[in-house]
């Protein structure tokens, strides 16, 4: 008889995780360091936030460093790419997370806004990316992006054209990643979570909020968990077959 044995599904690995001071990207933090992946916590204001998770890590027998930067700096994503390799000398696991919105009806909005939501959901991702490629390249042992989309950015959404857009375009350069990092057998991901309940979410009015629940087929808004559950498992060996893939975590709100 085959024995039952208990592995750690993230053991050994190093994971950065842009914007896991709150929200997604806290239980993400958490929920990689629980299957047994040293953590990289990322911020950008947020300080006592994220040395909170980094406590929540190592409470659970868990390592991490937190390190500040804004997605939107070149420099600073360097910055923090080079601190997992200084700290944990490699890195296996990417999650762009970081994001921000800026809701308004496009005749209202500020260029600033649409600029904004651009440069940190999008550019954001681009510059953790591209500070990550040739570290990932050159330890030619595979590896993992998962990119943070919304379903916003499949089906779009009135009053939020700028953060559809920045989502819409993370599913064309996860695609198309996929398709550059294949050979190499790094796998390039899209998550497209719906309504999950975090800071971002909770300043829509409980009516909007009421009116969403209602929509969605299992009857419920979505926890930072049911996300954080689809990125361990993305990243981990078991989903070594899967890329280029874009995967709502919506309560069935959104079915292709
Ligand atoms: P959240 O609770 O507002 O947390 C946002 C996180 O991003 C924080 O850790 C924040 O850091 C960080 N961040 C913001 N701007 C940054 C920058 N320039 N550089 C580095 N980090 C930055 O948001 P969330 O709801 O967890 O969302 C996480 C991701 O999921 C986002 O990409 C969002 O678009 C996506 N998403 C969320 C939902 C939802 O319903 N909540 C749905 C679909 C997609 P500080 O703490 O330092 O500010």
């Amino acid at each position: 008889m085959e024995k039952r044995v208990t592995v750690l599904l993230l053991e050994d690995k190093v994971a950065v995780i842009s914007g896991a001071s709150r929200g997604i990207g806290r239980a993400i933090a958490v929920a990689c360091a629980r299957e047994g992946a040293a953590i990289v916590i990322n911020y950008t204001t947020n300080e006592k936030a994220a040395s909170e998770v980094l406590a929540a890590v190592e409470n659970i027998g868990g390592k991490g460093i937190v390190v500040q930067a804004d997605v939107t700096v070149v420099e600073d994503c360097e910055k923090l790419i080079n601190a997992a390799l200084d700290n944990f000398g490699k890195i296996d696991i990417l999650v762009n997370n970081a994001g921000i919105t800026r809701d308004n009806i496009m005749a209202r909005m500020k260029p600033a806004d649409w600029h904004a939501v651009i440069n940190t959901n999008l550019t954001g991702a681009f510059n953790c990316t591209k500070a990550a490629i040739r570290p990932f390249l050159k330890q030619k042992t595979g590896g993992r992006i998962i990119n943070m989309a919304s379903i916003i950015g499949l089906i779009g959404g009135a009053g939020q054209a700028n953060y559809a857009a920045a989502k819409a375009g993370l599913l064309g350069m996860t695609k198309s990643l996929a398709r550059e990092l294949a050979p190499r057998q790094i796998t390039v991901n899209a998550i497209a979570p719906g309504y999950i309940d975090t800071e971002m979410t909770a300043v829509l009015s409980e009516n909007l909020k009421e009116s969403i629940k209602k929509q969605i087929p299992l009857g419920r808004t979505g926890s930072p968990e049911d996300v954080a559950a689809l990125v361990v498992f993305l990243a981990s060996k078991q989903a070594a077959y899967i890329t280029g893939q874009v995967i709502a975590v919506d309560g069935g709100l959104v079915m292709n």
